[in-house]
């Protein structure tokens, strides 16, 4: 197929957060996978999450070599899901592949989302099958969060599907035209429609460093999934409430039984103070629901950047 020089025809951008051993590695294979897919009209935009390695420096160097490589450099960690909105927003391509930059995801896998996408396909997502190179606390916890996400969201999510996928253009720029300020395009990107095909593959080990994922940051990544895409966890206090009530009702009974027809109207004060705490603790936990709505809604209201770049290597 001819283009216009400045024509680009896919863009692959790769959230990278100190990956100092992966990019050498990732580039070469991508540009093996280019090249088997007959593609040369494309770009590598590297989204650097405010690294403190020497990831920023390899990517220069990349660059020096192969102007196709360019970079987006944050101006500091602002996470993984803002990293690849700055890459939908800056790429240039009629479709646009992201993918991390540990290999994990393996580039040869764009092939066939390339292929999918000629044929007439919208959006290639994938799923992700062996899950041997995932540790075991990983695979459950993430087993645990599609079960939870699934029961509260809105739209199911598959379970398995990563931040690998394939858009079109069209996807693309329906996904730019969202302006939550906390996203998680996991959820998203499923509600949107169009044409969508899922292929599977099997997820190789990091190739080099640690998982960017701490425990902490997996716990905020899955309330902040579940409560971006459902409104329904507010609704859990009034089935609570509601349930609570009937219970309360029913003790209610036993104790007027209790002072009218024995004389051990005083013993109960155990069960007395369990059900305050317990009580007490079911609050907090609503309470703490309402915060997390109400902090979007504050953070929202804001209106701020999601993400700052500090440098740039994609002039336009
Ligand atoms: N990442 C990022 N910012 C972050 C955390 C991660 O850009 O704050 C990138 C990271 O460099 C990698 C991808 O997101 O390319 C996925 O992260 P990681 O491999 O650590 O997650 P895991 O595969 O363990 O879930
Ligand atoms: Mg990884």
């Amino acid at each position: 197929m001819e283009h216009k020089p400045d024509h680009i025809e896919l863009s692959v951008i790769i959230p990278t957060y100190n990956e100092e051993g992966n990019i050498a590695l990732l580039i070469q294979r991508l540009e093996q996978t280019m090249s088997s897919m007959g593609c040369t009209a494309y770009e590598y935009i590297f989204i650097d999450d405010g690294s403190t390695d020497q990831s920023l420096e390899n990517i220069k160097q990349a660059r020096s070599e192969n102007k196709q490589v360019q970079y987006l450099q944050f101006s500091k960690n602002f996470g993984h899901q803002y990293a690849l909105k700055a890459g939908l927003d800056h790429a240039r391509g009629a479709a646009v592949v992201s993918l991390d930059a540990d290999l994990q995801h393996p580039p040869e896998l764009i092939a066939e989302m390339y292929a999918l996408w000629k044929n007439g396909a919208e959006l290639v997502y994938t799923r992700r099958q062996d899950q041997q190179s995932i540790g075991f606390f990983k695979r459950k916890s993430a087993k645990l969060f599609y079960w939870l996400a699934n029961r509260l969201a809105e739209v199911p999510i598959e379970e398995g599907t990563a931040d690998f996928r394939l858009m079109d253009r069209k996807v693309v720029n329906a996904i730019k035209a969202f302006k939550e300020a906390d996203l998680f395009l996991r959820g998203l990107i499923p509600t949107l429609g169009f044409k969508q095909v899922g292929i599977d593959y099997i997820p190789a080990k990091r190739h080099s460093g640690q998982t960017k994922y701490s425990f902490s940051k997996m716990f905020q990544f899955a309330i902040n999934g579940i409560t971006s895409s459902s409104a329904k966890p507010l609704y859990l206090s009034i089935y609570l409430g509601l349930f609570f009530a009937c219970l309360a009702f029913l003790y209610g009974c036993y104790a007027v039984y209790l002072a009218l027809f024995t004389s051990e109207a005083i013993t109960g004060w155990t069960s007395l103070i369990a059900s305050v705490l317990f009580i007490g603790g079911i609050q907090m936990i609503l309470i703490g629901i309402a915060g997390i709505y109400l902090g979007k809604l504050f953070v929202q209201s804001k209106q701020r950047p999601t993400y700052i770049i500090k440098a740039n290597s994609i002039h336009d």
